[in-house]
C-alpha cells in the first residue's frame, strides 16, 4: 500500500472579513506543526491578505474557482494566471454549488482544470452525486462521468490533479457519508484514475461533506481517503485545527 500524506483544505465559501480572517489564520498558524498538508481556499478579494499572512509558513492557500479562459473580455471572471500571481497553490473547480447555481457542466469544469494546471495551480476537482442520484442507484455512474470529462481533457496531465468526492447531500447538511460509503466511492475513483494514469497511487482523493472534528478521524482512516475538503468547520479555528490534527 502506498502511503500518501494527507491534505486538509478549508473552503471558506462566501464567508470572511479582514478581522475574521486574521483571527482564523492566526489560530491555524499558531496550532502548527501539523502532520498533514493544510490549505485554505478563500474568496478572491482575500487572496492578497491571505498570501501575506501565510507567506513563509507551510500553510498553503488557493481560490474557490477560476475561469476556463486564459484572459479577455470575460467580465467578473478571474484567470488562473492571476491566481498564480497571488501564489495560489490550489483552485477548487466543479464544486457542487457552482455546478448547481452557475450551471457548470462536466466539460467546463474540465476546461477550468486544464487552464489551472497550465498555470501551475493544482485544481481540486469536485465530483459527487445528489440525493436523488444516490437513491436512484446512480452514484457510480455520476461520479465516473464527472471525473471522466477531466481525465479525457487533461490526458497525460490527469495525474496532477487533486480529486474531492463530495456527495451533494452531505454538503452543509450535517449529514455525512459513513466512512464505508465514502471509501466505496473513493476506491471506485482510484480505480478509474489507475486506468488513466500511472500516478493514481500517489494522487490525493479528498472527502468533503459535513466533516467535523468528531467524524474526521474515522473518515481519514479509510485506505483511499487522503484528507478532506472542509466547508463550515473550516471557519472556526479550533474545529479546523482539530480536523487537521485528525489527518496526521
Ligand atoms: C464544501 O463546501 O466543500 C463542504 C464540504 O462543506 P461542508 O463541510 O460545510 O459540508
Amino acid at each position: 500500500m502506498t502511503l500518501r500524506r494527507k491534505l486538509v483544505v478549508g473552503n471558506w465559501k462566501m464567508h470572511g472579513s479582514h478581522k475574521a480572517n486574521a483571527e482564523l489564520l492566526e489560530g491555524v498558524l499558531g496550532a502548527r506543526p501539523f502532520g498533514a498538508d493544510v490549505a485554505v481556499c478563500v474568496p478572491f478579494p482575500f487572496l492578497s491578505e491571505t498570501a501575506v499572512t501565510l507567506a513563509g509558513s507551510d500553510v498553503r492557500w488557493g481560490a474557490q474557482d477560476c475561469s476556463a479562459h486564459e484572459n479577455g473580455a470575460y467580465t467578473g471572471e478571474v484567470s488562473a494566471a492571476m491566481l498564480a500571481e497571488f501564489g495560489c497553490r490550489y483552485a477548487i473547480v466543479g464544486h457542487s454549488e457552482r455546478r448547481a447555481y452557475h450551471h457548470e457542466g462536466d466539460q467546463l469544469v474540465a476546461e477550468k482544470a486544464k487552464v489551472a494546471l497550465g498555470r501551475g495551480v493544482t485544481p481540486i476537482v469536485c465530483v459527487g452525486e445528489t440525493l436523488d442520484e444516490r437513491e436512484g442507484g446512480k452514484t457510480d455512474e455520476v461520479v465516473k462521468r464527472q471525473l471522466s470529462a477531466v481525465i479525457h481533457t487533461l490526458a497525460h496531465c490527469a495525474g496532477e490533479i487533486v480529486v474531492a468526492y463530495e456527495p451533494v447531500w452531505a454538503i452543509g447538511t450535517g449529514r455525512t457519508a459513513t466512512p464505508e460509503q465514502a471509501q466505496a466511492v473513493h476506491a471506485l475513483l482510484r480505480a478509474q484514475l489507475h486506468a488513466a494514469t500511472p500516478h493514481a497511487d500517489v494522487m490525493k482523493i479528498l472527502y468533503g461533506g459535513s466533516v467535523k472534528p468528531d467524524n474526521a478521524a474515522a473518515l481519514f482512516a479509510q485506505p483511499d481517503i487522503d484528507g478532506g475538503l472542509i466547508g463550515g468547520a473550516s471557519l472556526k479555528a479550533s474545529d479546523f485545527v482539530a480536523i487537521c490534527r485528525a489527518a496526521g
